[in-house]
């Protein structure tokens, strides 16, 4: 079992860290917010006073943080701490420059390094089955598999640093304008006198299928537990979808990538965010009707 230091214990975070207690890990964690610390003292984490004192002892740090320059600070303030032969392991999602500085960052300090983003959701932190999609040298990777088995479903190992950052963003693209394909479906079908059903039973069992429409239907009906049955609470909230977007875009920009469906989209979130970030990702059919 290993000394693991775990840095942003919120919604992710905590549910995270509380497997790997779970898994018989030693945790020391550290965040800004009371309420987190609070909840995260309660599923077992050994809470210390700042991310110094979490790395100091740990053969393994976790940052699950909310963007790009809150890992670059706070890998700033922990780097000259953290302990000879310690494994950094990002499963914030930030974007592919930021993982790839952030690796070279470790590399100048002497540290193998992963970046390491997520999917599942809240649920699927709490249950234990993320998905996490790894940049990294294979040793590296190797190295992370037995701290990572508590908290995943799925490891893939997507390439060198930046890799895992690079798969999500690009996962998340198509998810965003599959959603709003399956909406302007939605939409076309009630104009036309199509009952949602019979679509969502074509669909599923048709070409057109996807996540977005078996799991996450945006109409009430098909999927009883999708959040269109529950006033679209997330789920996957709009604003981090719209979060992830500016990601992607950020990568399409610096790579001078074409994507007119991932920018539309990408606007399209960036519009319905301002009103709606708390909602989940699949009310954007409500700008459709
Ligand atoms: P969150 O805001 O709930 O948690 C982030 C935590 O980091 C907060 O509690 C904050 O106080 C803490 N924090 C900030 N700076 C810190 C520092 N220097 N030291 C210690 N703690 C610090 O966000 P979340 O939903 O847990 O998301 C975390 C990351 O996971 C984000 O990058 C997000 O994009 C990604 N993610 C989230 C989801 C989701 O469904 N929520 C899914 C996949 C990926």
């Amino acid at each position: 079992m290993s000394t693991i230091a775990f840095l942003g214990l919120g919604n992710m975070g905590g549910p995270m860290a509380k497997n790997l207690v779970n898994a018989g890990h030693t945790v020391h964690g550290f965040d800004l917010s009371a309420a987190a610390i609070a909840a995260a003292e309660a599923n077992g984490v050994n809470v210390v006073a700042g991310g110094i004192e979490a790395v100091a002892d740990a053969d393994v740090v976790i940052t699950m943080l909310p963007s790009g320059k809150a890992v670059l600070d706070c890998y700033a303030q922990i780097l000259p701490g953290t302990k000879t032969g310690a494994l950094l392991i990002d499963s914030s999602t930030i974007s592919v420059d930021d993982a790839r500085t952030i690796n070279q960052q470790a590399a100048d300090h002497g540290f193998a390094q992963i970046d390491a983003p997520v999917s599942g959701g809240i649920k699927g932190a709490d249950a234990g089955t993320l998905a996490f999609m790894v940049g990294g040298t294979d040793e590296a990777f190797l190295a992370a598999q037995g701290v990572l088995e508590p908290m995943a479903g799925k490891v893939i190992h997507c390439g060198a640093a930046g890799s895992g950052q690079a798969a999500k963003v690009c996962n998340n693209m198509v998810l965003a304008v599959q959603q709003i394909a399956i909406g302007e479906a939605f939409v076309l079908a009630e104009k036309l006198g199509l009952e949602a059903q019979a679509l969502f039973d074509v669909i599923t069992g048709a070409t057109g299928n996807c996540w977005s429409v078996h799991t996450n239907c945006p109409v009430p009906g098909p999927v009883p537990t999708s959040p269109a049955n529950n006033e679209f609470k997330p789920g996957f909230a709009t604003a981090l979808m719209n979060k992830d977007l500016g990601l992607a875009m950020a990568a399409v920009e610096s790579t001078g990538s074409t994507a007119p469906l991932g920018e539309h989209a990408a606007t399209l979130y960036a519009d319905f965010a301002q009103e709606n970030g708390a909602k989940d990702f699949s009310a954007i059919i409500e700008t459709l009707r």
